[in-house]
């Protein structure tokens, strides 16, 4: 692996943006390197700036889901840029999108289009508050849902605390009505919504966690959520920006069988270009404005170019067949990094939900985030640089999940195993 040409372009970076990127993960701190720098890429592949080719699982953290490039998302792209980028007026593209969304998710019967995921659950947040005339929520540590302050509490506070800041410059006194409860926890759920259900505007939550690695629910956990918000008149929000149009073409709730009153979308749903989306019960999304009075608006919204690509993207995955031949992709990956790793006598977890999958250096279960935590960080460092030296691009964090798209066949499957069972040695001798 040659690296000249990244490190000189970081450095310059480093002058001129913070950390030298534009979303921290991308630095790469966690796992000990600098970033790779990305020149283009094509199908499952991408190649950095220094004429090394990966084979891609980060699919940029989500979205691509037919791989880099796919022709026909391009085609899309192409044609409509010959009507303009943006008019900041309605278009027909923005209701094809919503009646694609809204019939592979029938709880969403009404869709708001915004530019990204984080816009999308403030904006969601802000409606349920609207909606209910109550101020606190719940989420779940070690679920993410985009950088709002409200939303930005971090995990790791105990049981039922008030939240506090997880970031500087977020006053304490807007995350104090924001609690964070240990995801998967159906008892510590049902006691403080028994306690306080009727001061709570929604809850929010991950329906499979993505964001501290991949963390399924267990049997019984979003049931309890879409019973308690029922019995009380709170909300129940899916933050489907990840899941949505993954898991399933229905999202998670539809592999899971919960109807929410609010979901939120973003990632697949923009074909590699900014978009996210909320939507659901139509009295409820009937306060939006200027429908109704609670406010959310955008410059951008629902661009052309972004409309396009969403929806040539959909029309892909839309297809029979497709979500079952790619999660045999996945399981294919998970299965044999599994096996690698028993052959190797490394200790891990290995998940999969669909096409996301997550790999723990941790022989216990990993239920929540405190489990997530005891995952080996070292370990997944060299992982991750042992990874990346063999040609696999993999999240820099172990706190991410991993993408298989319909672009990775079983021939660079295979070759990721193949690398996995060499680190999983390398790890072993080390120990
Ligand atoms: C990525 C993500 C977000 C934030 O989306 P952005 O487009 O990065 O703002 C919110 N919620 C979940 C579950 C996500 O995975």
């Amino acid at each position: 692996m040659k690296q000249t040409d990244s490190k000189k372009l970081f450095q310059q970076a480093l002058n001129v943006i913070p950390g030298g990127v534009n979303s921290p993960v991308r630095a790469c701190r966690s796992v000990g390197t600098d970033p790779v720098f990305i020149d283009h890429a094509f199908g499952c592949f991408v190649y950095d700036a220094d004429g090394n080719r990966y084979i891609d699982y980060v699919g940029s953290w989500g979205p691509m889901i037919l791989g880099h490039r796919h022709s026909q998302v391009i085609k899309a792209i192409s044609t409509v840029l010959e009507r303009g980028t943006s008019f900041g007026a309605p278009t027909d593209l923005e209701i094809e999108l919503a009646e694609m969304v809204i019939a592979a998710i029938p709880s969403m019967e009404m869709i708001r289009v915004v530019n990204s995921g984080t816009e999308a659950t403030m904006s969601a947040i802000r409606l349920a508050r609207g909606f209910t005339g109550r101020d606190r929520i719940i989420k779940f540590d070690g679920c993410y849902h985009g950088h709002a302050d409200t939303l930005l509490v971090q995990a790791g506070s105990g049981v039922a605390t008030l939240g506090i800041p997880g970031s500087p410059g977020v006053p304490e006194s807007f995350v104090a009505h924001t609690l964070s409860l240990p995801y998967n926890d159906i008892e510590t759920i049902q006691k403080v919504m028994d306690e306080q259900g009727e001061k709570i505007a929604c809850i929010i939550v991950e329906p499979v966690a993505g964001n501290m690695g991949l963390v399924a629910p267990v049997d019984g956990f979003l049931n309890i959520l879409r019973e308690l918000t029922e019995k009380t008149g709170s909300l129940l929000i899916f933050d489907e920006v990840m899941t949505g149009f993954r898991v399933a073409y229905g999202g998670a709730q539809s592999l899971y069988g919960i109807s929410p009153d609010i979901s939120t979308l973003g990632k697949i749903i923009g074909g590699g270009l900014p978009v996210g989306a909320y939507g659901g019960r139509q009295d409820i999304m009937g306060h939006i404005a200027p429908q109704g009075p609670v406010y959310q608006a955008g410059t951008l919204s629902g661009n052309p170019v972004a409309m396009a690509a969403g929806i040539a993207t959909l029309k892909e995955i839309r297809q029979p067949g497709f979500y079952s031949a790619l999660d045999e992709k996945a399981e294919r990956l998970t299965a044999g990094l599994r096996s690698s790793a028993e052959q190797a006598g490394i200790e891990v977890t290995v998940d999969r939900v669909g096409s996301m999958a997550g790999l723990f250096f941790t022989g216990s279960e990993v239920k929540n985030f405190e489990d997530a935590k005891k995952s080996d960080l070292e370990i997944f460092s060299t992982y991750y640089q042992g990874m990346l030296q063999r040609g696999i691009y993999l999240a820099p964090s172990q706190f991410e999940a991993l993408f298989v798209s319909s672009a990775h066949n079983n021939r660079y499957i295979d070759q990721t195993i193949r690398a996995a069972a060499e680190v999983f040695a390398k790890i072993k001798e080390i120990d």
